[in-house]
Parts: structure tokens; sequence; C-alpha cells
């Protein structure tokens, strides 16, 4: 039976927790002095491989720790190890611990993210029961396989196969851009299982071990020298049907889940909020004091159009987060969400470029200079991720303008315009 407490009296419970178990930040912080701290500026992870697994330590313990005393999954079901508690609740508690120092979370990102809300959506019970605990306690990590090297945007394309045995599938083919499948215990897979049926048709997914044998995983190495991504080849991985998410070609629909979520995770997550906080505006004010530039009417003009785009992202984020919280379905607005975030993520980056010139590609040792270029070369990853620039406009002019449908490459389809994202 689900308990009934106040968001007061669970902030209450969720502040106790926390004292006990973490440090309180200081005040001081989120003040940004120039010189001061980390200048690491990077998007995506560049740390080695040794360190990533102490990190990952790190950060499955402190998810254990924040699970068993009934903060790891607070919306969840009940009868599944969550807390049947609302948004509200949830809200209040990922407040109240962005004020402690904790062990960065962004590994449990995709499966707590994407893959976990899909398993709930369309598994069979005892996968749920066997999978959703473990993986909101963090013992396990997900990571989403759907990109392939011919199926990017138009997801629909993809061909790695799933044919029936028995009980079981087997599975052939090979995945792209897989982030964190290195240090993914379980993934949800996108397979075709009809050749014949139209595209979108033809697809059904399903639950894998990342470490059963048929599963080779290779690193992918970014522009900016980190590996956060890799290849995933699949040969002959057998897979029981129980593990099926949806009915047999009913994977669409599967995906659509999974998408939907990646999309409201990347448009209202730390990126998208983050870096238009005080935090980043103070390290640019910074940084044109710095170098002398802040009476530089270019520049100022410049960086108040970059604050300004933050803040109108921010809100109008707020906005579409806020429908999706009262039960509507997401529309269109996430899909504006995440093209303000990199529209912002690029001014950033043009600005930066101005500001610092030649100093942002010779390395003197200069601190907060070089290190931008970790920032500027990871931009153009985030226009690619979670649907392009290019599809979300399509989405907008379509859904919002009202403008004629794209006509695509697959103009047959009932389907095609669910794009990617
Ligand atoms: C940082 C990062 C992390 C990622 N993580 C994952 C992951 O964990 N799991 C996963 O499955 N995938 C992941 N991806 C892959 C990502 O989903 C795809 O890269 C994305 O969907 C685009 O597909 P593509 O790379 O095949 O490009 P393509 O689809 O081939 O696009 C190439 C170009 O054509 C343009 N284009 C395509 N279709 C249209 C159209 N209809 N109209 C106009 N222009 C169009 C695109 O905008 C782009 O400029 C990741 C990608 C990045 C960059």
């Amino acid at each position: 039976m689900t308990e009934q407490v106040s968001v007061e009296e669970f902030t209450d419970q969720a502040r106790g927790f926390l004292d006990a178990h973490a440090e309180l930040r200081s005040t001081d912080d989120h003040r940004f002095v120039w010189g001061e701290g980390d200048d690491d500026l990077s998007l995506f992870e560049e740390v080695d491989r040794e360190v990533e697994k102490a990190q990952i330590a790190a950060a499955k313990q402190w998810r254990a720790t924040r699970y068993d005393a009934g903060f790891g999954w607070i919306t969840g079901p009940v009868d599944l190890g969550g807390r049947g508690l609302t948004k509200a609740h949830e809200r209040a508690y990922s407040s109240l611990e962005s004020r402690y120092l904790l062990p960065r979370s962004n590994f449990f990102g995709i499966g707590l993210g994407m893959v976990a809300p899909t398993i709930l959506a369309h598994a069979q019970d005892h996968v749920k029961s066997r999978y959703l605990p473990s993986m909101y306690r963090g013992d396990l990590i997900g990571a989403q396989l759907f990109s392939e090297p011919g199926a990017g945007s138009d997801l629909a394309s993809l061909t790695t196969r799933a044919e029936r045995d028995g009980d079981e599938w087997v599975i052939t083919g090979q995945k792209v851009w897989t982030s964190g499948a290195h240090y993914s215990d379980i993934g949800e897979v996108m397979c075709r299982t009809d050749q014949d049926l139209p595209k979108h048709r033809g697809l059904t997914g399903f639950i894998i071990d990342m470490h059963a044998p048929g599963v080779e995983v290779r690193p992918l190495r970014q522009m900016t020298g980190g590996a956060a991504f890799n290849e995933v080849f699949f040969d002959g991985l057998r897979v029981p049907d129980d593990h099926r998410l949806g009915d047999v070609n009913g994977g669409w629909a599967v995906a659509l889940t999974t998408l939907l979520n990646e999309r409201a995770s990347i448009g209202a997550g730390p990126a998208g909020g983050g870096l238009g906080g005080l935090g980043n505006a103070a390290r640019m004010i910074e940084m044109l004091r710095h170098f002398d530039l802040d009476h530089d009417p270019l520049l100022r003009q410049e960086l108040a159009a970059v604050y300004t785009g933050f803040q109108v992202a921010k809100w109008n984020g707020q906005r579409a987060m806020d429908k999706v919280k009262a039960g509507q379905a997401p529309g269109p607005e996430l899909s504006g969400a995440k093209l303000s975030l990199t529209r912002n993520l690029q001014a950033v980056a043009e600005f930066a470029g101005h500001v610092l010139g030649p100093r942002m590609v010779a390395n003197s040792g200069e601190w907060g200079t070089y290190a931008w270029g970790q920032f500027v070369c990871g931009v153009p990853g985030m226009r690619v991720a979670g649907g392009t620039d290019e599809v979300l406009r399509k989405i907008i002019s379509e859904q919002v303008l009202g403008l004629p449908k794209d006509p695509g490459i697959d103009t047959t389809s009932p389907f095609r315009d669910l794009p990617r994202s």
C-alpha cells in the first residue's frame, strides 16, 4: 500500500538522510572565481577507463545507499521496489540533493532516463521485477542500442536481425554510437524481425545481457580524445523470448517510448538548464573581465544574447516539462527544447572563441583557455545526439508551423512522420 506522506514531511525525511550520508556544499561552491578549481568544460566523457571505473564504483555505491533508504525510485510502483510517491516528491528530493556533494550520476542517465521507463511500459511482469529494482539501486546500468551505421535519423531502416529459434531469439548485426556500452550491464536493442513488412512494422525490441556471449563492444574515440561511445557487434546472441519488449513486430511503439523519454531527458536535463545557470554566466563574465574585454560593445552584446537564449530556453523547457508532469503527451515543445539547447551551446562556443582567439587552440597551460577546446569540439555531437538539428527543425516546421510534410525517402510508409529523436 502506498504510504501517505506530504511533500513537506518527505523533504524532512530526505534532509535527514542526506545530512547523515553526504556533505552539504558550501554556498561558496556556486561562486565562480577565475583561475580557481577545475577548468574542465568537456561535454562528453574524456576520462581514461581506470578513472571511469572508480567513478562508476562511487556512483553505484551512492545509488545503493539512496535506494536502500527509500529515495532511489520515489515515483516507482511499490510492488517493484519504488516508493509510489508523486513527481512533486521526486522534484523535492532532486532539488534538495543538488545541494550536497555527491558522486557524478551521469552513468545512469540512459538506463534510468530511457531504458527503465520502456521496460516499465512494455516488458513482462517478471522481467520488470528482475531488472527495475536493480537498475534503480544502481546494480545494473543500461544502454540504448538503436543506431546503426545505416540507420540514425531514419531509425526504422535498421538491419540488425533477430530470428526466432524456439523460446529464444538469435540476434546478429551491428550497432554504433552506443553511449556507455562499455560499462553497461543490460541493453535495449531494436531489431528487424520481419524483412517483408513495411520498415516500421517489422521491428521488435529486446532487453539483452551486455555480458553474454555473442556481444562484442569496441570503443569509438571521439575528436575530443575520450571514448564515450562504442560500436557493438552481435554474433548469434541468444535472448529468451520473455525478454521481448511488447509484441513481435510491435517495436516501433516501444522505440517511441524510449525516444520520447530521451527527448525529455536531454531537453530538460542538466545540460539544458545547468549551462544557463549563474555559475556559467559568471564564467563568461569573468572571462571578459580577465582579458580586459568587458567594455567591448560587441562582446557585451554577444554575452547578453547568449544569456537571454539560455533564460528563454530554460522557461520553455519548464513549460514543456510541466505539460508532461500534468499527464499530457509531450508535443513538439521537447524538440524545441533540445534545439534551443544546441543553438545555445553553439552560441557559447562562438562567444568563447571570440574572447579567447588563439588561446583556445594553443595550449599555453593558462587556466580557462585551452580547456574550452573540449567544449567547442563537443558541441557538434550535442547537435546530433537525441535528434539532429535538421530533424528537429523538420518536426517544428510540420507540427508547429503547419508547413507541408517532408516527403522523406519512404513515402509509402504511414509512419514516416514519426522521426528519430
Ligand atoms: C553524443 C552522441 C551519443 C549518442 N548515443 C547513442 C546511444 O547511446 N544509442 C544510440 O542508439 N544512438 C546514439 N547516438 C546516435 C544518434 O542517435 C544518431 O547519431 C542520430 O540519430 C543521427 O543519426 P546518424 O548519425 O546516422 O546521422 P544521419 O541520420 O545519417 O544524418 C546525417 C545528416 O543528414 C541529416 N538528415 C537526416 N534525415 C534528414 C531529414 N529527414 N531532413 C533533413 N535532414 C536530415 C541529419 O540532420 C544529418 O545532418 C548518439 C549520437 C551522439 C552524437
